[in-house]
């Protein structure tokens, strides 16, 4: 009999609607023939207000395209205890799935949470367990985790909230140091979020503090990086421990840095696949991304990306995306296409690697 795929998208992140992107290209995906003999879609929507629906709602949601909001269950918020049963009105469904494929990015979809509530469900679920999505999404656990890998990286400082928004006698310092080590510019981000939400490039301390500032309105926790002038190149992994490297890939677009508007904005980027490389780095940084995904335990899938530094050929990891765009012309899935694999075969492997990892009881 048929595989029934939870198709898990939506959620409570602002990438929401990139969310709803990536799964209707992946439930098309689902569809072609060879795909539909094999699986059966069992579509899930986590509204925007991390409310849950299953069955016919999500179905709608995929063919549409449109973010749904039940308003109802915002009025019964108040209400605790229904709230949460709201949350969960679908227990029926979630029994039903064989395998998850969690299509959520940013917090609360590629940072570990739900992975830790589908290994508690004990189904086998697509792409990172909780330790590889925690640290593929913490840019300074990250950072960590790749600097005891011997990975070449940007200089940083990961900072709290409290360091920048408590004491204003040390803020001042903190500032000083920022400064002092890694120069201007350089970027402010908090460290879990995706899509460049809350990012800045800062030339001044005047930019700087508002920077820091700003940035602690979105996270506990914050990373300020040493500024690099580099080619942004990416590449996709697929596998579990047996992983292999896509072609690489280039981003090139023309405003200051890689920023939201660049990156959802149609025709203000443009993906260069594969990048026009010297071959020497183009091995490099697949072995690169595959020392990345090793270092975070990620399985399943990942994007990795890179700073190429033309003129000194040096190459710094930037950072490791555990659950990338998955949209039609999203860089994940095209850097597979150019390696010899479609959408469809991709999605099918996916799916696969995740029943492989659950059966060896990972
Ligand atoms: P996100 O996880 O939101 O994509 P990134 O760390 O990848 O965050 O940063 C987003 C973009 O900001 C990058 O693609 C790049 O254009 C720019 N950027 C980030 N850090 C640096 C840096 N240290 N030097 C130069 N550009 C940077
Ligand atoms: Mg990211
Ligand atoms: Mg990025």
């Amino acid at each position: 009999s048929k595989l029934r795929v939870g198709l898990l998208f939506g959620g409570r992140s602002g990438e929401h609607e990139v969310s709803i992107s990536s799964a209707r290209a992946i439930a098309l995906a689902l569809s072609t023939q060879q795909n539909a003999n094999k699986y059966e879609i069992l579509p899930f929507y986590i509204q925007k207000d991390g409310c849950w629906l299953a069955g016919e709602i999500p179905q709608k949601v995929l063919e549409s395209g449109i973010p749904y909001l039940e308003t109802q269950h915002q009025l019964d918020s108040n209400s605790k205890t229904q709230a949460l049963l709201k949350r969960w009105q679908s227990p029926l469904q979630v029994a039903e799935v064989d395998v998850w494929f969690p299509v959520l990015h940013g917090p609360n979809g590629e940072d570990g949470t739900i992975q830790g509530l589908l290994t508690l469900m004990q189904v086998p679920f697509v792409g990172s367990g909780v330790l590889g999505s925690a640290l593929g999404m913490d840019k300074i656990a990250m950072k960590m985790a790749f600097a005891q890998a011997g990975l070449p990286q940007v200089k940083y400082k990961g900072l709290t909230r409290a360091q920048v928004w408590s004491n204003p006698c040390v803020f001042p310092k903190l500032c000083d140091e920022i400064e002092a080590t890694l120069g201007y510019p350089c970027f402010v981000k908090p460290a879990n979020l995706g899509s460049s939400v809350g990012i800045a490039k800062v030339r001044s301390r005047q930019e700087l503090e508002n920077a820091l500032d700003n940035a602690a309105g979105y996270d506990r926790r914050l990373i300020v990086e040493a500024g690099v002038v580099a080619r942004e190149v990416e590449c996709a992994v697929l596998g579990n421990d047996q992983t292999q490297a896509s072609v690489v890939g280039e981003i090139s677009f023309n405003s200051d840095f890689y920023d939201y508007e660049t990156k959802y904005t149609q025709g203000k980027a443009d993906l260069l696949i594969p990048a026009q490389l010297p071959d020497a780095i183009s091995r490099q940084i697949q072995e690169m991304a595959l020392q990345a995904f090793a270092a975070v335990d990620a399985a399943g899938l990942a994007r990795v990306d890179f700073f190429y530094v033309e003129a000194t050929g040096e190459i710094l990891i930037n950072e490791i995306n555990t659950l990338p765009g998955f949209t039609a012309t999203s860089m994940y899935p095209q850097l597979w296409a150019d390696s010899g694999i479609s959408f469809s075969e991709l999605v099918d492997r996916l799916i696969q690697l995740a029943m492989e990892r659950h059966s060896v009881g990972e």
